[in-house]
């Protein structure tokens, strides 16, 4: 039980696996290239290996409990927790999908919200002192935020709104949405928007939290945006590589040891962003 682990989530293509490449050759430590599906992860790992670069395999699919403690319990047994956290793993319905918006704001919310929140609770106390943890959200979640209601902004801005206040809000949004009055209730058309606001306001709360009940232990955590990037999800016309759309998740989780900002931010281009 020794030696320092990176884990990065859904990595075996797009942003997630950019960032463990970038991380194979700037970090000194184990890097772990998670993914759902065992082929598609161990080919990953393959090809970075023909690039000379070591990354090792482990399952995890965030939308399975189960998976999400089998891997929590591995990291803990082997190295006495994590060092540094990446969570990437996310969904979007593309914008011509015609699968109805109800079914679109609980499959995505399912993943990008609460599958993500999943993770955090069982890896966050893993995290080891002068750990840092970064929650892949979007720029779309500051544009969504803007676009809810008074009521809505003031709760998500706020510095008191608790975790269990925060899934309340994401579960009314998925609640309304099937009855067709999320409008009326104050929140924007876009489920994936709504889903990384909820990832955002999430981060928030989780470094509050951290800063509350370990003071000493120098662990920073943060949200960012990768940029617009040229993959499966973004597709062609995005103005980012991936290895771009890494550059900022990377720079916040190799953040030096004793610096103690950014803490429970919102990040863009290696910048604090507004919220
Ligand atoms: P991709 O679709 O290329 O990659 C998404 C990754 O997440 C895949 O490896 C996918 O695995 C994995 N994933 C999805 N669901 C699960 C799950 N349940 N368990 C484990 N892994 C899962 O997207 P990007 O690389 O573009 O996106 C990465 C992150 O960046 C996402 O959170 C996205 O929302 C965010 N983002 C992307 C932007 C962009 O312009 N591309 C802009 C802003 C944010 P599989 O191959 O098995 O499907």
């Amino acid at each position: 039980m020794s030696g320092k682990v990176a884990v990065v989530t859904g990595s075996n293509k797009g942003i997630g696996l950019a960032i463990v490449q970038a991380l194979c050759k700037q970090f000194q430590g184990d890097v772990y290239l998670t993914a759902r599906d065992v082929g598609r992860g161990q080919a990953a790992v393959e090809s970075l290996a023909s690039e000379g670069l070591k990354a090792i395999f482990h399952q995890l699919d965030i939308n399975n409990l189960n998976s999400i403690t089998t891997a929590a319990a591995f990291f803990k047994e082997k190295y006495g927790g994590v060092d540094i956290l990446i969570h990437n793993a996310g969904i979007a319905f593309k914008v011509a999908d015609t699968t109805p918006f109800a079914v679109q704001a609980e499959v995505t919310l399912e993943t990008n919200f609460f599958a993500a929140r999943d993770v955090l609770t069982h890896f966050l106390p893993l995290i080891k002192r002068g750990g840092r943890v970064v929650n892949i959200s979007s720029f779309v979640g500051p544009r969504t935020l803007n676009k809810c209601s008074a009521e809505l902004q003031q709760r998500f801005r706020s510095e008191d709104i608790t975790e269990d206040e925060l899934v309340a809000l994401m579960q009314r949004f998925i609640d309304k949405a099937k009855k067709g009055e999320h409008k009326q209730d104050g929140w924007p058309e876009t489920p994936y928007g709504v889903s990384k606001l909820g990832l955002t306001t999430l981060s928030m709360i989780l470094a509050r939290r951290l800063l509350k009940e370990r003071p000493n232990d120098g662990i920073l955590l943060n949200a960012c945006c990768p940029g617009w990037v040229r993959t499966d999800m973004a597709g062609e016309a995005a103005e980012k590589s991936p290895d771009e759309g890494a550059v900022t998740p990377v720079y916040l989780v190799l953040l030096p040891p004793k610096i103690t900002e950014p803490h429970g931010k919102f990040v863009s281009d290696k910048e604090v962003q507004p919220w």
